[in-house]
């Protein structure tokens, strides 16, 4: 008998856990409120390096080539279209971090992602150019409204995916029966609204809020992302995706006037560039202290899981962290440990 498994949520983590489970033969249904403000409004962007210390991302070389992968091959079994690969250009800041690049890019295990600085990106003019530029491989992203519109109408299509709020009075932790109906294991994916849920109230989520703006210019390089301050996403008829901005504890849906400004000067210090904006939008991260997801059992509540806390990499680590949550789910395989909410089991104990 394929374990039947409620879904609450379909962002990200929601569908990413769903396809897994579904491959792996579970029968699943999922629920959501169908107001994202999230893996909707994201940027999608896939970057292996973290530029603040020119570091590789974390578990880079996993994440990637799955993730690159996954993204094709729900493109096949949907029939959309959301993955793009990316080159990003880096302008760097100052002598010290182009130093750190060429340093990096002659380290064999940086290799497949950071090209060796040539003449031509010391002279780039795509940007102000103060102490030249470097392109990262690998990169990719994906338009984040399609992704999620085109796996709503896959999920909805095959009666998986309904559209419902979430009610606490239909919610029978201890024997996971919802609105009457029992199942094997149900996992909450609802995102930074987690927080206003009782059954995994006591993780430290927090909401990152977030702000991007989308310009369109015909000064700007469509070929690259350009990088520094911010980002400049090209993503196609002369539109550019600008972002984006970090607001801690903050989970107000609301545009501002201080968050446009604040992208606007980043966009300045980058180049010199002719635009108009045509739209600024905002959405809400959920993000954790120690930047590491949170995924696994509740320690009370047998079969009870959650996938969340992708903070501002969720496109890279989703695909492979729902294809381990849901080996943990149907065959009670263990997760990586740094992923995995035992790591708090102290604040629901205390
Ligand atoms: C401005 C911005 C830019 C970003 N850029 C990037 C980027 O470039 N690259 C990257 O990797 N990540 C980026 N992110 C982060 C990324 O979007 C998140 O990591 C990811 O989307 C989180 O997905 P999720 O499924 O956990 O949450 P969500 O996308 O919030 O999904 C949760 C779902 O749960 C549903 N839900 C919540 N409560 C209920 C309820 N009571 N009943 C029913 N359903 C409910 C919601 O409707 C929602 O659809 C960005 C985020 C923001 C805000």
């Amino acid at each position: 008998m394929p374990q039947k498994v409620l879904i609450i949520g379909a962002g990200l983590a929601g569908i990413c856990l769903a396809h897994r489970l579904l491959e792996a033969g579970a029968h699943v249904t999922m629920m959501d409120a169908g107001q994202n403000h999230s893996s909707a409004v994201a940027a999608g962007m896939v970057n292996p390096m973290v530029f603040r210390r020119m570091n590789k991302s974390w578990r880079l070389a996993e994440f990637l080539k799955e993730g690159s992968d996954f993204y094709q091959q729900i493109e096949k079994r949907t029939g959309g279209q959301f993955y793009h690969p990316l080159v990003i250009r880096r302008f760097f800041s100052s002598q010290q971090e182009k130093d750190l690049w060429d340093e990096k890019s002659n380290d064999q295990s940086y290799e497949p992602y950071l090209e060796k600085i040539i003449q031509e990106d010391t002279l780039n003019q795509s940007a102000h150019n103060l102490f030249g530029s470097g392109r990262v491989k690998a990169a990719f992203w994906v338009h984040a409204a399609n992704w999620l519109k085109e796996n709503w109408r896959y999920f909805t299509d095959q009666e998986i995916l309904i559209k419902e709020v979430f009610k606490a009075q239909k919610w029978e932790a201890e024997s996971k029966h919802y609105d009457g109906i029992q199942y094997d294991a149900v996992a909450f994916c609802m995102g930074y609204l987690q927080k206003n849920e009782a059954t995994f109230g006591y993780l430290p989520l927090q909401q990152t809020k977030g702000q991007i703006l989308t310009i369109e210019s015909s000064q700007i390089s469509q070929k690259e992302s350009l990088n520094r301050k911010c980002f400049v996403l090209p993503v196609g008829e002369n539109l550019f995706r600008v972002g984006a901005t970090y607001e801690w504890n903050n989970s107000s849906l609301h545009t501002t006037q201080e968050a446009k400004q604040t992208l606007i000067e980043n966009l300045n210090a980058l180049g010199s560039f002719d635009y108009q904006i045509r739209e600024q939008i905002a959405g809400v991260r959920p993000t954790v202290l120690d930047r590491r997801p949170l995924m696994g059992e509740h320690p009370k509540l047998q079969g009870v899981f959650i996938f969340n806390g992708l903070g501002t990499k969720g496109y890279m680590m989703a695909p492979t962290l729902a294809r381990e949550l849901a080996a943990h789910i149907l065959d009670s395989k263990g997760l990586h440990p740094e992923t995995c909410i035992s790591r708090f089991n102290d604040l629901l104990l205390n």
